[in-house]
């Protein structure tokens, strides 16, 4: 695309991104619960394979994390955990749920697939979020990137956004991961996916990710490469065709690139993240262990924090983010939801 057409769909995409969000921009912070994983994702530290520092927080431990986001100032947090029958059960997720409702208004989850009735439990629990990404649209290339696990299978995860709207969740994410295949391909794919969700779910507020892999265990080297003008062009693009949906940026992507995003399209930030459990405040250190080939194996000398899921890019705590956001203008809006407007809105 030329440096003029570029500009052109940036200066649209801000405008309608203005007229539709006017100048809030919502902040987040991830809370991983837990670090276990029995899937083999190439692209993932957390994937059973590697031999990591691994643990799951106790609900009181997960309160505690959560407490240090709302000191903050985060209002509106997103439970991220890897997929293990045995530590992350369903039975866990809607005790952590449960734990967290008379302290954070708005809890969102990233978790394994499930079923309609599970969906239902952690709704009723308090949830009212839910985000999977598709990974890659790409069969071949999905299964490749795949190679042990539930996880192994596409379209189960695919079918996971209308599962979770069926079991009323109204605020639902979806998004593919840049690097696994060509970036057009994947965001046509993610962008028909989106249409199609507006139109069968259309209750639901849906946002779209579009994050580009990091460093993580394991080495993995993405085969695919979005630089950061494409990453600009596929906001803006995706801004310009879906006017109404939100639009997250995370702490993968640079500083610098992050601050030219802020007018662009965005409308959901995450500051301040930690990519590991107990990430915020060293709860769990005492339960840290290595697996090793499915064997939990205790580290030799001792061990402080659990490994993360991959390198966070910009580092800027949440107030300093917060500040940047005011001085350009915007709006750090920490909640904007609420379960009494869903009611309102669903009646
Ligand atoms: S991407 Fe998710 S499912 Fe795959 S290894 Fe990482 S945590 Fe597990």
């Amino acid at each position: 695309m030329s440096d003029a057409r570029l500009t052109a769909l940036a200066r649209e995409s801000e405008a309608i991104t203005r007229q539709h969000f006017g100048r809030a921009i919502r902040l987040f912070a991830p809370l991983y619960l837990s670090n276990e994983c029995i899937n083999n994702c190439s692209y993932c530290g957390f994937s059973r394979d590697n031999p990591i520092l691994r643990v799951t927080l106790e609900a009181e431990s997960v309160v505690r994390e959560a407490r240090h986001l709302a000191a903050e100032g985060f209002r509106n947090i997103l439970l991220v955990a890897g997929e293990h029958p045995k530590f992350v059960s369903n039975g866990y997720l809607e005790a952590c749920v449960r734990a967290l409702v008379p302290e954070v208004p708005s809890i969102a989850l990233e978790v394994a697939p499930m079923e309609t009735p599970e969906y239902e439990r952690l709704v009723q629990a308090g949830a009212e979020g839910l985000v999977v990404y598709q990974e890659t649209y790409d069969r071949a290339t999905y299964q490749r990137m795949h190679t042990a696990g539930p996880k192994k299978d596409f379209d189960w995860r695919l079918a996971c956004p209308e599962r979770a709207y069926a079991g009323g969740f109204r605020r639902i994410g979806i998004g593919a991961l840049f690097g696994l295949q060509d970036w057009r391909t994947e965001a046509f794919a993610l962008a028909s996916h989106l249409e199609h969700l507006l139109r069968h779910c259309w209750k639901a507020q849906f946002t779209v990710s579009l994050p580009r892999l990091r460093p993580c265990a394991g080495g993995f080297v993405p085969e695919f490469h979005m630089d950061d003008r494409e990453f600009i062009q596929l906001v803006c693009a995706f801004r310009v065709c879906f006017p109404q949906v939100g639009i997250v940026l995370s702490t993968r992507e640079p500083a610098a690139l992050r601050d030219a995003l802020i007018p662009l399209g965005v409308t959901l930030m995450s500051a301040g993240s930690h990519t590991e459990p107990g990430g915020y405040t060293g709860e769990g250190k005492a339960d840290l262990h290595l697996t090793i080939k499915g064997r939990q194996v205790k580290p030799e000398g001792s061990a402080e924090a659990a490994t993360g899921q991959f390198e966070i890019s910009d580092e800027r705590s949440s107030a300093e983010i917060a500040r940047l956001l005011q001085s350009k203008g915007f709006d750090p809006v920490w909640k904007d939801w609420d379960s009494a407007i869903l009611a309102v809105s669903n009646s």
